[in-house]
C-alpha cells in the first residue's frame, strides 16, 4: 500500500473515527476498538512517524503481543490502551512532577479550555500577565520579567537571544554533556557530538568546558577576552540532568556567580529539568543560594498537563526588549490553557511541599539504593543526583538496559538518561506515593539479583 499517496476522503474517515474514540466514554471503549487503536498506532508510527521508534522504545521491544500504547493514567500509575498498569518511575522525563492528571491542575486548565483556550493576540491576556507576576515572585534575587514558550528548547534559544541583545556579544560557555535542547539554537549549547556532528555548523563562538569545573570557565573566559571573542553568557544546568544526574561541586555555582560578575558576562540557569522542586528545593539553583541573570524553565511548568516553558530575567535585561518588543514573539506559547495549568501547577507545588516531599524520597530512595550497592557492588557501581533527579550508574551499558528491561517487564516504567547510557534514572512524580517506591525498590534488588 502507498502510505503516501493524497486520499482526502481517506483522511476524512480516519479523523472522525479518531475524534468519535476520543470523546466517547472510557467505559464505551469496546475490546475490538482498543485493538485496533494499539495496531493502528504501530502501523503509524511505522508509515508516519519514524521506524527507528520501533526498534529503540521498550514499549514495543520488550513487550510480548500487541506494543504498549500510552493511553491514560492517574498519580503515578500509567495504563495502556489494553489496561495493561505501569509504576511511572519516569515521571515523563521530568514533565509529570505533581503526577498525571493532578486533578487541581485538570480542573484549571478544563475550566480555562472552556472559558477561552487561546487568546486573541491583541487584547491583554490576564493569565499571562498573573503568571510572570507569580513567577517573579517564587524566583530568587531581582528576576522579574518573563516570555512563555512551549517547549524547553524555546525558552533556552529565547534565553540565548536576550542575551546576545543584552550585551551586544554572540558566544557562550556552555558544558560538556550538557543537555539544553535540541533546536539549532539550544543545540548549539548540547555537550555530546552525536546530536551535533551530523549538522555541521551550529552557532559561532560557543565553547564547552566540564561541568563542575568553574575554574575551566574562568580560564575560558580569560582565552576569549585575550583574542577578542566576546562571550554573551555561561549557561548550565544546575545539577546535569541527561548526563547522568550529575551534582557540581558545592561552590560551584557560588563561583560562577562571581567568575560571572568578573567577566561582565551574564549567567543562564537552564531549570528546565530541575525548576518547580525536581531536586528537592524550588529551583536548582536554591540549593546554592545563587540568583542567575537567566532562568530558563519547561517541563514540569505546565503541571504535566500542558506544554509549556519560558525564560525569565530582572529588569535590567528586559530593557532591551521594550522598545521592540516583537523581537521575540510566539503565537502559541503561553496561551491561557498553558497559563491556567502553569499557575495550578505552581500552586499544588506549594500546597502539598513538592519540592520537600522531593527531598524526603530522594534521600529515602538513596538509603535504600546504598544498601543494594553494597550487596551487588559490581553491578550498581554509584548513584548519583538529588532529590528525585536520580541516577544509578551501573557496570556499563549492557547492564543498565538488562535492568531497565527486567524492570518493565514487572510493569515498573524507567528508562536512561540521554548523554549518558550507563547512567538509569529515577525521576518519578515528587508526590509518589511510599508503597510504590517500595515495590519500584524491591523488583529493582530482584532484578539485579537476577543478573
Ligand atoms: N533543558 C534541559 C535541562 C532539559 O533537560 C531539556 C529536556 O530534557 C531541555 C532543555 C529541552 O526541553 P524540550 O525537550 O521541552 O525542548
Amino acid at each position: 500500500m502507498d502510505h503516501s499517496k493524497r486520499d482526502i476522503n481517506e483522511a476524512s474517515l480516519e479523523a472522525n473515527k479518531m475524534v468519535s474514540l476520543i470523546t466517547k466514554n472510557e467505559q464505551d471503549i469496546n475490546q475490538e476498538e482498543r485493538i485496533w487503536i494499539a495496531q493502528s498506532t504501530y502501523e503509524n508510527f511505522e508509515n508516519h512517524i519514524n521506524k527507528g521508534f520501533l526498534e529503540y522504545r521498550k514499549s514495543v521491544t520488550e513487550t510480548e503481543g500487541i506494543a504498549l500504547t500510552d493511553w491514560t493514567g492517574q498519580g503515578s500509575i500509567l495504563k495502556d490502551v489494553l489496561g495493561r498498569e505501569f509504576i511511572d518511575m519516569l515521571g515523563g522525563y521530568g514533565l509529570y512532577s505533581p503526577g498525571i492528571k493532578h486533578p487541581k491542575i485538570v480542573a484549571a486548565a478544563k475550566a480555562q479550555l472552556e472559558r477561552s483556550p487561546q487568546y486573541s493576540q491583541e487584547m491583554l491576556d490576564p493569565l499571562r500577565a498573573h503568571l510572570a507576576k507569580v513567577i517573579a515572585k517564587l524566583t530568587p534575587g531581582d528576576i522579574q520579567y518573563g516570555f512563555f514558550a512551549n517547549s524547553g528548547t524555546e525558552a533556552v534559544d529565547g534565553a540565548m537571544k536576550l542575551a546576545k541583545m543584552y550585551t551586544g556579544k554572540k558566544g557562550f560557555i556552555s558544558t560538556l554533556k550538557a543537555f539544553h535542547g535540541k533546536s539549532l539554537g539550544a543545540l548549539s549549547l548540547l555537550g555530546k557530538a552525536v546530536y551535533r556532528e551530523p549538522l555541521g555548523r551550529l552557532l559561532d563562538g560557543v565553547r564547552h568546558v566540564p561541568f563542575g569545573d568553574a575554574d575551566a570557565v574562568e580560564a575560558q573566559l580569560k582565552a576569549a577576552e585575550e583574542v577578542g571573542d566576546g562571550i554573551a553568557a555561561v549557561i548550565a544546568e544546575p545539577i546535569q540532568g541527561e548526563a547522568g544526574a550529575i551534582v557540581p561541586p558545592d561552590d560551584y555555582w557560588p563561583k560562577l556567580r562571581q567568575i560571572c560578575d568578573k567577566y561582565d558576562v551574564l549567567l543562564i540557569a537552564d531549570e528546565v529539568q530541575t525548576g518547580f522542586g525536581r531536586t528537592g528545593k524550588i529551583f536548582g539553583v536554591d540549593h546554592w543560594d545563587v540568583t542567575p541573570d537567566i532562568m530558563c524553565f519547561g517541563k514540569a511548568l505546565g503541571g504535566g498537563v500542558i506544554a509549556m516553558s519560558g525564560f525569565f530575567a530582572s529588569a535590567k535585561l528586559w530593557k532591551v526588549l521594550e522598545p521592540n518588543p516583537f523581537m521575540h514573539t510566539t503565537t502559541t506559547g503561553g496561551n491561557p490553557i498553558a497559563c491556567a495549568a502553569a499557575l495550578a501547577q505552581i500552586s499544588v507545588l506549594l500546597e502539598e511541599d513538592l519540592a520537600g516531599q522531593a527531598a524526603e524520597k530522594g534521600t529515602y530512595i538513596k538509603q535504600k539504593l546504598a544498601k543494594i550497592q553494597e550487596l551487588y557492588p559490581e553491578v550498581l557501581t554509584d548513584v548519583t543526583g538529588r532529590g528525585l533527579l536520580l541516577g544509578m550508574v551501573f557496570a556499563n551499558d549492557e547492564v543498565g538496559f538488562e535492568v531497565v528491561s527486567g524492570l518493565f517487564k514487572r510493569g515498573i516504567l524507567i528508562a536512561g538518561t540521554l548523554n549518558n547510557s550507563r547512567v538509569v534514572r529515577i525521576e518519578p512524580a515528587l508526590n509518589v506515593p511510599y508503597p510504590l517506591i517500595d515495590k519500584f525498590l524491591v523488583e529493582l534488588e530482584d532484578v539485579i539479583k537476577s543478573l
